[in-house]
């Protein structure tokens, strides 16, 4: 067993349910390994799905863009943030300490916000007790794997440290371009239609862009290196999303430079870094959804992203891509799909 082989069992045994939080194996949705699990197996929810079927497509679009779904309230808060408090264009033109700084602090207090918000009305608070949560654990303290041995700290350290750095660093970078019209800009009133489509498309390019940054990291030169810091976090909470090592802050971040090349606003920039950093921490919450009054109200962590953080080789991107699917490493949560990655992972390694 190589060194690598052994970090990786030993994560997965500690991923593993304690004995003390075993749930009824007659409810629902729950098992041995989950203290919640979605239907299983997942089935192929890929807006790319073929033949394509128009009401699912329909459904998918108003789920997403028709309801106040986490996209729409990301969209409503860069519109707000742009016309209060980040700088603006005629600012960036310049190189300045001021304006850079401005931008930092907006994003630090966002990220504060977003991810600090969700860990305490579900980890402190524990406003929805364990009600979708995916995991039977708790988040890990007094654990030698992560800094200061303590998960939450842990993340909350790489996520505003070299996380929300490399943000700004490459939001003010691409708003001085634009600021001097070194690439491409427009405004809602020059192109009304691509205006309201880019938006929409944004997160489906962040996906393509993800899944090959992600794969490229899983490659074990790059994950031994780095990728595994992001790894600490087999069960997972709000601050697990943007904690990643440095090098992958500045490799996942690279989908902002699609910006570089595609006629954008600086509203588009805006929503895709909260998209891309507050973002990651909802996605990552632990929790399937939101619940108000017993109804689910907003969707935020997914299964899928989840099963990767258990069992490494699967899953790379996104349920509504159909990249895992088209290259065989999708993972539906069933026992056969486990045993299959861990062998995958097995050969990765020896
Ligand atoms: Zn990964
Ligand atoms: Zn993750």
């Amino acid at each position: 067993m190589s060194e690598l082989t052994r970090i990786f069992a030993a994560n997965e045994i500690e991923g593993a349910p304690t004995p003390f939080t075993l749930p009824r194996m007659s409810e629902e949705h729950t098992s041995r390994d989950w203290n919640y699990h979605p239907d299983l197996p997942l089935q192929d929810s890929s807006i790319f799905r073929w033949p394509p079927d128009g009401r699912f497509l329909a459904n998918w679009f108003a789920k997403n863009w028709l309801t106040l779904s986490e996209r729409v309230m990301m969209v409503i808060l860069a519109v707000v943030l742009y016309f209060t408090v980040y700088p603006s264009l005629d600012v960036a033109k310049t190189w300045a300490f001021g304006w850079v700084l401005q931008t930092w602090v907006v994003n630090m207090v966002m990220m504060f916000t977003i991810a600090g918000g969700l860990h305490w009305f579900f980890y402190m608070k524990k406003g929805q007790g364990k009600k979708l949560r995916f995991s039977h654990r708790d988040l890990l303290r007094n654990n030698r794997k992560f800094d200061f041995d303590d998960q939450v700290k842990d993340n909350m350290f790489w996520s505003m440290g070299s996380g929300v750095a490399q943000l700004t660093a490459y939001q003010v970078v691409t708003m001085w371009l634009m600021a001097n019209g070194y690439i491409p800009t427009i405004t809602l009133a020059s192109n009304p239609i691509w205006f309201v489509l880019w938006l929409m498309l944004l997160p489906v390019w962040s996906a393509f862009h993800f899944y090959w940054v992600h794969r490229l990291l899983h490659v074990p030169f790059f994950y031994t290196r780095w990728h595994c810091l992001h790894h600490r976090n087999i069960d997972l909470g709000p601050w697990s999303g943007f904690s990643m090592h440095p090098v992958e802050h500045l490799m996942y971040l690279t989908t902002l430079m699609v910006h570089w090349v595609v006629a954008s606003h600086p509203i588009h920039v805006i929503f895709h870094v909260i998209y891309q950093g507050p973002g990651a921490a909802m996605t990552h919450t632990g929790y399937e959804d939101l619940l108000v009054k017993d109804k689910r109200r907003l969707a935020l962590g997914t299964f899928y992203h989840t099963l990767h953080h258990r069992y490494f080789e699967c899953n790379y991107g996104n349920q509504e891509m159909p990249w895992d699917r088209w290259f065989g490493t999708f993972h539906d949560g069933s026992e056969e799909a486990t045993k299959v990655t861990r062998d995958r992972k097995k050969r990765m390694y020896s």
